[in-house]
């Protein structure tokens, strides 16, 4: 069912909020835009400026591992302004009040720990570009580090200083594997819970997309909070198709 309006949204989410037991909440890009990270898939969004550069032509090519840290540096100034939003503090109110034991996000922002979640309660699916990693060893590199390479090599990406391997933010690109600990964690909240709660995403991604399909599945209740229409929204218990911070203000605890 499609709230009709802002105030009847708030008022079916605060009865399935009081009602609820534990609440997974499973949050995208959407939930971001307000604090300056623009997301994929809108008007304007990254998608329709630079498509994604697949994890195997990142694997392939210098060229490619090159533009991908251009891409990202060209970015820094806007991550690392980004402050959370009301969406994200009024999901870290439920995490405080013992409502959201964790948080799903497909999102790399790095917002949801800066909004007060413990960073082992937020399961980030896709990994987070606030720092890299080798490829080959693992070993983690802080995004100064492999700037100051960037720049004194001309901008070329620079390498693991112990075993060659190749450096890469720590997101999960397509065609990269996904993170198997988090997928678990990600499906373990997803049965739990009774109401599961997808905030800002198209629900077009797999296999993160799969997680609201199984909440409904497993008997919780789903309630999809996006502005735009996504493939579940016939499957939602309550669908809003409304702006994140309007409808989630109400909810914020200081
Ligand atoms: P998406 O871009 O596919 O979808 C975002 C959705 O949010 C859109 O349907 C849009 O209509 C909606 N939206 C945007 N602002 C909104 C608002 N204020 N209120 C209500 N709805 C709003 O994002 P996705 O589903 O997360 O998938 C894209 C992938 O890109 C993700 O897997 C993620 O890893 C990555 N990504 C992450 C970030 C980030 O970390 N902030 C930003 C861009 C992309």
């Amino acid at each position: 069912m499609i709230a009709p309006d802002v105030e009847t949204a708030i008022d079916e989410l605060q009865e399935l909020v009081e009602a609820a037991r534990v609440i997974a909440p499973f949050t995208g890009a959407g939930i971001s835009t307000e604090c300056g990270i623009p997301d994929f898939r809108s008007p304007g969004g990254l998608w329709t400026k630079n498509k994604p550069i697949p994890f195997d032509e990142f694997l392939a090519s210098q060229e490619m591992r090159d533009e991908a840290w251009r891409r990202r540096f060209a970015m820094e100034a806007q991550f690392s302004a980004a402050r959370p939003g009301r969406g994200h503090l009024a999901l870290a109110s439920f995490y405080r009040a013992g409502k959201a034991p964790a948080v799903i996000t497909q999102n790399i922002d790095n917002l949801h720990q800066s909004s007060g979640i413990s960073a082992e309660h937020v399961i980030e699916l896709h990994g987070n570009n606030s720092y890299a990693l080798c490829l080959g060893c693992g070993k983690r590199y802080e995004l100064s580090w492999v700037r100051q390479r960037f720049t004194d090599a001309r901008e070329r990406a620079p390498d693991c200083a112990d075993c060659g391997g190749h450096i890469k933010t720590a997101t999960v690109s397509f065609g990269q594997a996904m993170p198997e600990r988090e997928m678990r964690r990600a499906e373990q909240l997803t049965l739990d819970c009774d109401l599961f709660l997808a905030v800002g995403s198209s629900l077009v991604v797999w296999p993160a997309a799969g997680f609201p399909l199984l909440a409904k599945r497993n008997g919780a209740r789903l309630v999809i909070i996006n502005r735009e229409a996504t493939e579940f929204d016939e499957i939602a218990d309550v669908v809003i198709r409304q702006d994140i911070g309007t409808v989630l203000s109400p909810f914020i605890v200081h």
